[in-house]
């Protein structure tokens, strides 16, 4: 499956554009169709300037290092953004304790610059392979810790092109949420950090290490957690209360060692993984009564005649 080509204006660009590119090689479950076009800007002014020239019918999307996220296998149409190292991920100390750092920055990096500056607060992010601009959609958090505990400012730029500022309230930050505009392309953010002994942070960071190794399938082909736990309730427990604990579609299997993974066991294809997460879902929805949301974010088209409903139709 391909998409047309895109008519768009590159004159003063500088940075790639990439037909058709298939996203299953940058997705963390090697699954997905192509994106339309794929466009990697060469920094802030370049994707301002990229976005004020795009027509407004053409969708736009933002991904990170796409390690929670589901790209069905017809892909994405439209352009699919994607911030390089190069342009977005600097990271720099600030006065006041503070650290800004780009977008593109992995989190692990994060915490490791932070480690270097005697700054603590950031130890969860060694835990969680993202990168910032996922951390801040997702308020991603791990460990005990939470993106929003230590967001001081993010800069963004908007569909049109505008580059605007907002403060941690603005972010409206939520479990795993946050209710900033869709449109809005994270490019960096201010933390706050406290000052600590670099040991103390170090051993931190090694607990929050040896806590994954233990509970999380890290090296399978995985998008992290797949259901948000419900109030008071732990995803996991609920799916293997339901049974599902191991349970195969085609190449797409729960995981055995932590059953609120999914892993591509090799030949899973964006609608097996999919077809196994709704599978759960009905499952434990009749086992328990509880509706579970997905944490992961499942993006793009099925292919004709694989779409997958919600809960199986129920
Ligand atoms: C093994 C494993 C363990 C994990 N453990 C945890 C955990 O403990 N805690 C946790 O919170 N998460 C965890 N995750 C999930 C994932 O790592 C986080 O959600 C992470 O923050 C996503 O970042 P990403 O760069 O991969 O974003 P992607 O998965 O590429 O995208 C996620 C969302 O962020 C949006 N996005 C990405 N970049 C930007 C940007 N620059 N501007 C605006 N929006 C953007 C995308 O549009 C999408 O909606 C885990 C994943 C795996 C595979």
């Amino acid at each position: 499956m391909s998409f047309p080509a895109l008519d768009l204006d590159l004159d003063g660009i500088r940075g790639r554009v990439t037909p058709n590119f298939g996203l299953d090689a940058v997705t963390w479950f090697r699954v997905g169709g192509p994106a339309q076009a794929l466009f990697q800007p060469a920094d802030a002014d370049d994707l301002a300037l990229f976005l004020q020239r795009l027509p407004e019918s053409v969708p736009v999307l933002v991904i990170g290092v796409g390690s929670n996220l589901l790209v069905r296998d017809g892909g994405i149409e439209g352009v699919v953004i994607r911030l390089s190292a190069k342009g977005f991920g600097a990271a720099t100390r600030l006065p006041g304790d503070r650290i800004r750092v780009g977008a593109a920055l992995p989190d692990k990096r994060v915490a490791a610059f932070a480690l270097e500056q005697g700054l603590s607060g950031f130890a969860f992010y060694h835990g969680i392979p993202g990168g910032i601009g996922g951390a801040l959609r997702m308020n991603a958090g791990a460990n005990g810790g939470e993106t929003r505990e230590r967001l001081v400012e993010v800069t963004a730029i908007d569909r049109s092109g505008r580059r605007v500022t907002l403060s941690n309230a603005e972010m409206g930050f939520t479990y795993r949420h946050t209710a900033a505009p869709d449109d809005l392309i994270f490019v960096d953010a201010v933390y706050q950090g406290e000052p600590a002994d670099p040991a103390t942070i170090r051993a931190a960071m090694d607990e929050v290490e040896a806590h994954r190794e233990r509970a999380q399938p890290i090296r399978e082909k995985t998008g992290g957690s797949t259901f948000k736990n419900p109030p008071g309730h732990s995803a996991w427990k609920l799916v293997d209360a339901a049974g599902c604990r191991g349970l195969m579609i085609g190449g797409a299997q729960v995981s055995e060692m932590h059953c609120n993974f999914l892993i591509n066991t090799g030949s899973a294809t964006a609608h097996d993984l999919e077809l196994l997460g709704e599978t759960v879902r009905a499952r434990v929805l009749a086992t328990s009564g509880i509706r579970l949301d997905w944490e992961i974010k499942r993006l793009g088209i099925p292919l004709p005649g694989e779409t997958v409903e919600p809960f199986l139709g129920a």
